[in-house]
């Protein structure tokens, strides 16, 4: 029997129409990078975003033609998340970090058509002109820096691009199963690999994350996305935000410690997201600094969150860390740690190392893990497996059908994580499949041993990595960068260690170095690749 329902399009423009129907007067508010504060109504963002759309459309853009952004978090930024995909064009955002090789690689292989770019940013793109090819005109957004128009072919500026177009309403129906935008990989080895999200996937995954057991994101909430909407759509935060018509505030550059921490307080944020790495500097600012925030939930994901800071900001702060684990290729959030009903009260060690995991899939996917030999390992939570996953927003292939081993047969993705499954089904990472230390042909986990060391209230952050070693195989290597103003104690980490690992896996002490920084890669986690590199040299 079919249904009676409505076959009703599941498609980003129902987004934008709902934002100027239900909440016209909710604000959109922007830093600029002088520090100057812009206000719009979601009514005002409607308007300005349908006049982009046609702007767009006499420009010629054609559905199915990429158009790139090349910015940082902004309002322009959110008309472009809208306006593109509800003609049918592709929204590529570009990550402003890659090597210009990859850069270079992405814009091609795209093929973008235009890109916008912020006026600041616009130098990177200069100087590899030479290497870009098909890209037919630069639109560039005053984000206020003083810096000159950038010397582009075809540049003109946002704001006179805007007034090409006519404020009218025009949406064309879309099949929910097109395209509305493209993320590459963050690809440390090999090229960078397409992943192309549908209108479908995308409502789909917005929905999902609202979920009171998910980000819960609400209309009451006053939401500030850190984690770069260049990075897998800012975990698709801007969309979902938009469907609840809450207050959105985008920071611009002001992403780290005094400048992120007066936004939070003068905007009264209530719910914010990033990597761990801005959370770790958020965290010894407040210590320092006073201030009034309203905020009580921050998104941590991209990296594991450590222990040390769930702890720390809940207790010093009042301030509830979600952990959330997710990949380009899921778009992105794939699992949530919230505690269930029953463990609510659970305290310390416990409630902490639950926090700590990255928790159960959000309704919509599904997860499992399996050994080497392709069985699904027990859910005891020490055997490891990889984990697999799938649902409406997971990628079933790479754009260009590369890399079809990532796929299996019946219909899984492979993510390449290392985990353990608990009897309640929370999943926990231990390690990216390459990231695992051999030692005495035994595995570490790099991310248990660099949770540990995080756990020293001294320490700011720490990376793991294996050196070759002739006795060992591969012997672990701790890279600690201290809390300003104190010092890394080799023996202190050595003792902490004992207490969880055993002998044959712990580092020798001139093994545990002191370094200033750990080198990121271009979506601020820990670049792995560059320390091994350096133990190599
Ligand atoms: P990307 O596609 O750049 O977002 O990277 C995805 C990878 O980041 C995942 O496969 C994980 O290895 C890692 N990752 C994401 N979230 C977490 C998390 N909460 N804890 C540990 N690793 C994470």
């Amino acid at each position: 029997m079919r249904s009676t329902m409505m076959d009703y399009p599941l498609v980003l423009p129902s987004i934008l129409k709902r934002a100027k129907e239900v909440h016209p007067h909710k604000e959109i508010v922007t830093k600029w990078h002088d520090n100057s504060i812009q206000r719009l109504t979601y009514g005002e963002f409607y308007k300005r975003t349908i006049r982009l759309m046609s702007a767009l459309r006499k420009a010629g853009v054609k559905p199915g033609d990429a158009i790139a952004t090349f910015c940082l978090n902004h309002s322009v930024h959110l008309e472009l998340y809208f306006a593109i995909p509800s003609i049918r064009a592709v929204l590529h955002t570009i990550n402003i970090r890659l090597f210009p090789e990859q850069l270079t690689y992405i814009i091609n292989e795209a093929k973008d058509k235009f890109i916008f770019v912020d006026k600041s940013l616009a130098l990177a793109i200069e100087k590899n002109l030479s290497q870009i090819h098909g890209v037919q005109k630069f639109i560039i957004i005053d984000d206020k820096e003083n810096v000159p128009f950038p010397n582009l072919p075809n540049a003109i500026s946002y704001e006179d691009f805007l007034k090409t177009g006519d404020e009218i309403e025009n949406f064309e129906p879309i099949d929910e199963f097109e395209a509305a935008g493209i993320c590459y990989t963050s690809g440390t080895t090999g090229n960078p690999k397409g992943v192309v999200y549908s209108h479908r996937s995308t409502y789909l995954h917005s929905m999902s994350i609202c979920m009171g057991d998910a980000l819960c994101i609400r209309e009451a909430e006053t939401v500030l996305p850190v984690v770069p909407m260049f990075h897998v759509n800012s975990w698709g935060i801007p969309f979902a935000s938009v469907m609840t018509g809450c207050k959105l505030v985008f920071p611009g550059k002001h992403l780290l410690g005094a400048g992120l921490a007066e936004l939070l307080e003068s905007e009264e944020v209530t719910l914010t997201a990033g990597v761990p790495t801005v959370w770790n500097v958020l965290y010894q600012h407040l210590k320092k600094t006073k201030y009034n925030l309203k905020l009580h939930t921050m998104v941590v994901g991209g990296s594991a969150a450590p222990r040390g800071l769930i702890e720390g900001f809940e207790k010093d702060f009042g301030i509830s860390i979600l952990h959330a684990w997710g990949m380009t290729e899921t778009s992105p959030v794939g699992t949530v740690s919230h505690l269930r009903g029953f463990m609510k009260d659970w305290n310390g060690n416990k409630r902490y190392s639950y926090r700590a995991k990255q928790g159960v899939p959000v309704p919509g996917v599904e997860i499992r893990a399996i050994d080497d030999n392709g069985k699904d390992v027990p859910k005891d939570g020490k055997t490891p497996g990889e984990l697999l996953v799938r649902g409406p927003w997971i990628a079933a292939s790479y754009k260009s059908g590369e890399s079809s081993e990532s796929f299996t047969s019946d219909g899984w993705f492979r993510t390449g994580d290392v985990v353990v499954l608990d009897e309640f089904g929370y999943m926990q990472i231990t390690d990216r499949k390459k990231d695992l230390i051999k030692t005495r042909g035994e595995w570490i986990s790099s991310v248990d041993m660099e949770n540990l060391v995080m756990a020293d209230p001294n320490v700011l952050e720490a990376a793991v990595v294996g050196r070759k070693d002739p006795v060992r195989d591969e012997a672990p290597v701790i890279f600690v960068v201290p809390v300003e103003g104190k010092e890394v104690d080799p023996k202190g980490i050595h003792d902490r260690l004992k207490e969880n690992f055993a002998h044959w896996q712990l580092p020798k002490l001139d093994d545990i170095r002191s370094v200033s920084a750990i080198p990121k890669t271009s979506v601020g986690k820990f670049d792995k690749k560059i320390l091994r590199k350096e133990l190599e040299e």
